[in-house]
């Protein structure tokens, strides 16, 4: 008999952790402390502070682009990010917008978002001015100011806002992300959030945006993947809705292998699902196992996988020094495995 089971690849998209951490805490009449958990829920405030982005498409060559239906912005490393920042009145004297990055899911976002280790060290981008650890940067404005807060150590870099040029409605920022999503001992490939807050000159909040942002290398085709997946999602969402017998007629099983194949080879979105129909429950048992595995990789922090490792390496020595043969490569060790020949 030839069982199909379903196997999904993939992580979902965690809802942002606006449900987590929107609680509103109460504002003291004095410059408050910040909070320990940031909090990212928009708050357009009295003076409807609203942030824009330029319309930079999703052409190949394209180094910033921000994706309007994903709110999230895809860029290249320390290239430039133009922010608008617009309100409706005046904000105070002295009012300042602040910029600070933090992990989007909720079993990240305790830890405080830095470059990685190789990035805060190679002379390359770091000039001596601005902390070599802050990922967020903003280019341009030499009344930048870097700020590391003293209770939760998180980075944050303001600049005194500035009213619009006569005959514009807004003013920019540019802003540089200094490290990959993908940077190893870094973001590691977690989303993250930039969260922009207009304050008083004393630290009292006037309005909050924020935005998803991926630093990669090809931010245009990255947008596109994800948006189309994104829209695959909701289309999914919808069919599920009706009966069986429109599924036929959403071209869905002829255009997906396709569509997911050059997603796959694009390598570039971590968030969507791909499912493999697999014959045989031995065969899914065992890619199901390294799909297990690569998602506990995922969720257990790189200080903790590399003391499993050392564990690991310890035991094998062990054997080494006691005769066994050392497996060559992964090939080796599966055909040993299926035929189990070697003992
Ligand atoms: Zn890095």
């Amino acid at each position: 008999s030839r069982i199909k089971s379903s196997l999904t690849f993939g992580f979902m998209l965690v809802q942002p952790l606006f449900d987590e951490v929107s609680a509103e805490l109460p504002q003291p009449s004095t410059s408050p402390p910040a909070s320990t958990v940031p909090v990212a829920t928009d708050y357009p405030g009295a003076h409807a502070f609203t942030l824009r982005f330029q319309q930079s498409g999703t052409a190949k060559s394209v180094t910033c682009t921000f994706s309007p239906e994903l709110n999230k912005l895809f860029c290249q490393l320390a290239k430039t990010c133009p922010v608008q920042m617009e309100v409706s009145s005046p904000p105070p004297p002295g009012a300042v917008l602040r910029a600070t990055a933090v992990y989007k899911k909720a079993e990240h976002v305790a830890e405080v978002v830095r470059r990685c280790p190789h990035h805060e060290r190679t002379p390359e981008n770091n000039d001596g001015l601005t902390p070599p650890a802050h990922l967020l940067r903003v280019e341009g404005n030499p009344r930048a100011q870097y700020h590391e807060d003293d209770n939760t150590l998180r980075h944050s870099v303001l600049v005194p806002y500035e009213a619009p040029q006569v005959g514009s409605e807004y003013t920019t920022v540019l802003y540089n992300y200094m490290c990959n999503s993908s940077c190893m001992g870094g973001m590691n490939r977690r989303p993250i959030l930039t969260i922009i807050t207009l304050e008083t000159q004393d630290g009292q909040l006037l309005g909050r945006r924020s935005f998803e942002v991926r630093v990669c290398a090809c931010p245009g085709r990255d947008r596109k993947t994800e948006e189309s997946s994104f829209r695959k999602q909701q289309e999914a969402k919808n069919t599920n809705k009706t009966p069986a017998t429109n599924k036929r007629s959403l071209k869905e099983p002829t255009s997906r292998p396709e569509a997911s194949k050059k997603a796959k080879t694009s390598g570039s979105s971590d968030e969507e699902i791909y499912t493999l129909q697999v014959r045989g429950r031995e065969r899914y048992e065992f890619l199901k196992k390294i799909n297990d595995g690569l998602e506990l990789s995922d969720v257990v922090p790189p200080a903790d996988a590399e003391k499993y490792r050392q564990k690991l390496h310890s035991k094998s020595s062990r054997k080494e020094r006691d005769g066994a043969p050392e497996p060559k490569r992964g090939k080796k060790l599966l055909v040993k495995e299926e035929k189990s020949d070697s003992d």
